[in-house]
């Protein structure tokens, strides 16, 4: 059985492997870490919400951009 490790998206065989649902240690802790971040860290939090206005105010200055990409 093949399956996607959620954190990099590479498929992976299910079984034998010691670190399902991950393809690796690496992404094991990779998935602890962003849990712990996004469970402790308000900072983090806060940070984000900025990220998304910023990225909402460059989707306004790219319409022209984007409407020619679906166009083809
Ligand atoms: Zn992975």
């Amino acid at each position: 059985m093949k399956m996607k490790c959620p954190v990099c998206g590479k498929l992976i065989d299910y079984e034998n492997n010691p670190w399902k649902p991950f393809c690796s240690k690496n992404c094991k802790i990779i998935d602890l870490w962003n849990w712990l971040h996004e469970n402790y860290s308000i900072k983090v939090e806060e940070i984000n919400e900025k990220i998304t206005l910023e990225e909402e105010n460059n989707d306004k200055d790219n319409s022209l951009w984007r409407s020619r990409k679906n166009g083809q």
